[in-house]
């Protein structure tokens, strides 16, 4: 989503790294980067000061060989065509990663939902999704929320499509508990992002979580969370980053109260008495031993990478690091665990959303967070063993993983 990268182009490249592992001939490697569809929609929308605007909204859908396609909708101001393709993408090779049934689609409106009433952007919405119903659905494709989306806007996306489709939770994931949402789904991606930081951190680099130091950019849905979780297992949150503002404190941010802070603060940290007030553009170079980018795509790059101080990257947002930024981090001994490992926490849970959905049967918040834990340790380790057999970065040997499952499917069904 920053400009002076594609996206789409960065997310070939590393496909291309692990294409070249796996020897995949050009013809599959054209097959499989080329999204199946792309449909762009116009939506007129008249606004709350009497003026007509016309917003532009997309949805990507990638690959559905494993399953019917899944992925997240995203509201932001310089959304482009690109940006969805390369996020589709790499929802397809996600959902491989951790070994559920579902393909990978995305899609977004261009539009700063900061400057828009509740009620424009449930218009907004509303359009999006009529334009669209006949290309999604429980066995085509399922959006989740994303960036500037949350569980309000998923259950107007059910009452849209349910209007001419009939009730069918298992159409959207991410949605109200009230409306068939899965217990744990909130927190799913943070809890993810901590289990897998477990895995890197003690497993891996044989540190131990308690006391080891974490800062975040982004403390929405992911951010928060993940935070939440490090602090549980004993990690001191030290330095917080969103659109507002920043805070950190050298001794660890007391986490309840800065969430207590945030829910009363438009989400945002500023403000926060525990803690000191930094500019956010310096969150890259604060001590720390785990760097969690969990907000913008394209944040860590050519620029921003030899700031680093941290021992571990986790990719909470999705595409945060450019390849040039990658080539630093492996040239510097930094490990860090893509987005299509690190934040598919949330993708395997609205799995399970739409699994019970399905069978309109409900599980607790333990089944779901034991069974998300499973499959996430699962896909980690089978991500290493490719680390190692490899001698690649996490990214490659996760894409090497993914391609490997998406490939086979594609020959089984006689492609
Ligand atoms: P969100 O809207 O809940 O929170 C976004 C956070 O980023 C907020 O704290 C916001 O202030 C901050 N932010 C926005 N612009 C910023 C800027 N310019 N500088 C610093 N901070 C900024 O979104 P989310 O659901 O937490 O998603 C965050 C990222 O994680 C996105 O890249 C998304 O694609 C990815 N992701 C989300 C999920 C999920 O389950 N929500 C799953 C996988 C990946």
């Amino acid at each position: 989503m920053t400009r002076h990268t594609n996206l789409f182009e960065n997310v070939n490249r590393q496909f291309d790294a692990a294409a070249d592992i796996l020897g995949l001939s050009l013809e599959l490697r054209e097959l499989l980067k080329t999204p199946y569809r792309e449909i762009t929609v116009a939506m007129p929308l008249r606004m709350e000061d009497g003026t007509l605007r016309v917003f532009k909204g997309y949805r990507v859908q990638h690959n559905g060989v494993r399953g019917p396609q899944k992925g997240g909708i995203r509201y932001h101001p310089d959304l482009e065509l690109d940006d969805v393709r390369a996020l589709a993408s790499l929802m397809t090779w996600k959902a491989a990663v951790v070994n559920i049934p579902f393909g990978g689609a995305r899609g977004g409106i261009t539009c700063d939902p900061a400057k828009l009433s509740l009620h424009e952007l449930e218009m907004l919405t509303r359009r999006y999704i009529s334009k669209l119903s006949m290309v999604l659905g429980p066995t085509r494709d399922i959006p989740a929320p994303d960036l500037n989306t949350n569980a309000q806007t998923m259950a107007w996306v059910l009452d849209e499509y349910g209007r001419k489709n009939g009730y069918q939770p298992a159409c959207v994931t991410g949605k109200p508990l009230e409306l068939g949402g899965s217990q744990g789904r909130p927190a799913a991606t943070g809890k993810g992002l901590a289990i897998c930081a477990r895995e890197a951190w003690e497993g891996v680099l044989g540190g131990t979580l308690q006391g080891a130091t974490v800062a975040l950019q982004g403390f929405g849905n992911v951010g928060s969370h993940a935070a939440t979780f490090l602090h549980e297992a004993g990690a001191k949150v030290t330095a917080v980053a969103d659109l507002y503002g920043a805070v950190r404190a050298p001794g660890g941010l007391d986490l309840p109260a800065l969430r207590a802070h945030a829910h009363a603060n438009r989400g945002s940290v500023t403000g926060f008495p525990g803690g000191e007030a930094f500019d956010p553009a310096t969150l890259w170079e604060q001590p720390c031993d785990i760097l969690i980018p969990a907000a913008l795509s394209g944040v860590l790059t050519r620029e921003t990478a030899p700031l680093v101080q941290a021992r571990l990257v986790l990719e909470g947002a999705d595409a945060p690091t450019t390849p040039e930024a990658d080539e630093i981090f492996q040239a510097r001994g930094i490990p860090v665990i893509p987005d299509i490992l690190a934040n598919a926490g949330g993708v395997t849970v609205s799995y399970y959303e739409w699994v019970q959905n399905l069978q309109q049967l409900f599980w607790d918040e333990a089944e779901i967070f034991s069974k998300e834990e499973k499959v996430l340790v699962q896909a980690f380790a089978e991500v290493h063993e490719r680390v190692l057999a490899h001698h690649c970065s996490w990214r490659t040997a996760a894409l090497v993983l993914a391609l490997e499952r998406v490939k086979k499917a594609n020959e089984l069904r006689g492609w």
